[in-house]
């Protein structure tokens, strides 16, 4: 295996990094895959190998997560953009009610834009008048039982912000897209009804979107939908209704069992991701106002962490810098600008620990 060490300091929103030892079964695997003597990239989609590879990333998804038996995973194409659709299209076509959504950040209006195509939304809380640098407490939010559904965006990818607590009422369907924390940490599944994340922040590459939705929604599906769109029929074909995306799905496979046997599971997984985010956060304290983080204190991600430096020169002179060192991925999203440190799974700890060298350094010579 060719190791690259830049891979390591690879800080991107996403596409993100992944855990070496799954680039080496990847680069292996584009050449042979053992078991079938083939390159990944040439291995039917029909073959009883493939459906192989689809039952264990299921399994290792429900045991990660501890899955109750009432849900499906799916293995869905058209990135998380797809569910902003397909959710609306299953639960709120037709409703007099509306459904009620949080607008949270830069994920969530794109969501609630999409979601307006298909029926009533209401939208109960905005960040707008804050600049998104803040989530609702729970005194700000009040949730109707005639609502078809509650949407949120668990972790806001561009600004930082991350739910530590799980929203709405139990007898509401709970919709949430994890997109960026999915599997870096518990998260209740028993509480939602449709839960959705692509891959490609904390589990593999882009191209499929893990979708886990619940027999009951899923039996909503509209007969009148494009079988593509339409949860019953993914259902049905097992996730293999065209041509799947074969290779996102096997590195899937390998995350999921990285998680599971090079991590130890997810609660394992959660206290090294804390860690790694005490540490940038701390340095964004301990910077005498040097480093402005986006977020409010409390409603921080451990996943995205994003600042901003004092004046336009000198975030030049940290990108400049940080990339002469082999950092890359740290420019901020073109909607919010600054600096935002993205610290997924596979992101290691040491590499966190480089970066918060680094800032420390930079600020007193700056
Ligand atoms: N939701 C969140 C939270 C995201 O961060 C992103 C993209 N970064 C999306 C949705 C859109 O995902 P996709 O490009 O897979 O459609």
């Amino acid at each position: 295996m060719s190791t690259n060490p830049r891979n390591a300091l690879n800080f991107s929103g996403g596409p993100g990094a992944l855990p070496e030892t799954v680039l080496a079964q990847v680069q292996q695997a584009i050449v042979e895959v053992p078991e079938v003597g083939l390159s990944i990239l040439g291995i039917s989609h029909r073959s009883a190998w493939f459906a192989a590879v689809v039952d264990e990333a299921e399994r290792n998804i429900r045991t990660l997560l501890g899955l109750p038996e009432d849900f499906h995973v799916l293995f869905l194409q058209g990135g998380a953009t797809q569910q902003f659709s397909m959710v609306p299209m299953t639960l709120l076509r037709g409703s007099e009610h509306p459904a009620e959504y949080i607008d949270s950040g830069y994920w969530s209006r794109k969501v609630i834009s999409e979601a307006r195509r298909e029926g009533p939304v209401k939208t109960i809380w905005s960040g707008e008048s804050c600049g998104f640098n803040r989530l609702p407490t729970d005194d700000e939010l009040s949730f109707s039982a005639d609502a078809p559904y509650l949407h949120y965006v668990d972790n806001e990818t561009v600004e930082g912000l991350q739910f530590h607590r799980v929203l709405g009422r139990d007898d509401v369907p709970r919709i949430c897209d994890m997109s960026s924390n999915f599997l870096s940490k518990p998260c209740d599944a028993d509480k939602f009804s449709v839960i959705y994340a692509h891959a490609q922040k904390n589990i593999g590459p882009a191209g499929v979107t893990v979708v886990l939705v619940r027999d009951a929604v899923a039996k909503r599906s509209p007969d009148d939908l494009p079988s593509f769109l339409n949860y019953q029929r993914q259902i049905e074909a097992s996730s293999n209704l065209n041509t799947p995306p074969v290779f996102a799905i096997y590195v899937v496979l390998l995350v999921t069992r990285w998680l599971l046997n090079d991590i130890g599971g997810l609660e394992n997984m959660a206290r090294i991701n804390r860690h790694k985010a005490e540490l940038m956060y701390s340095a964004l304290d301990n910077a005498e106002g040097f480093y402005q983080g986006w977020a409010q204190k409390a409603d921080r991600s451990t996943m995205n962490v994003a600042f901003n430096l004092p004046s336009a020169e000198l975030q030049q002179a940290f990108f400049e810098q940080t990339r002469a060192l082999g950092f890359s991925g740290l420019e901020g999203h073109r909607a919010i600008g600054g600096v935002r440190a993205s610290i997924y799974n596979a992101l290691t700890l040491p590499a966190v620990e480089r970066l918060v060298e680094f800032m420390a350094d930079f600020r007193r010579r700056n």
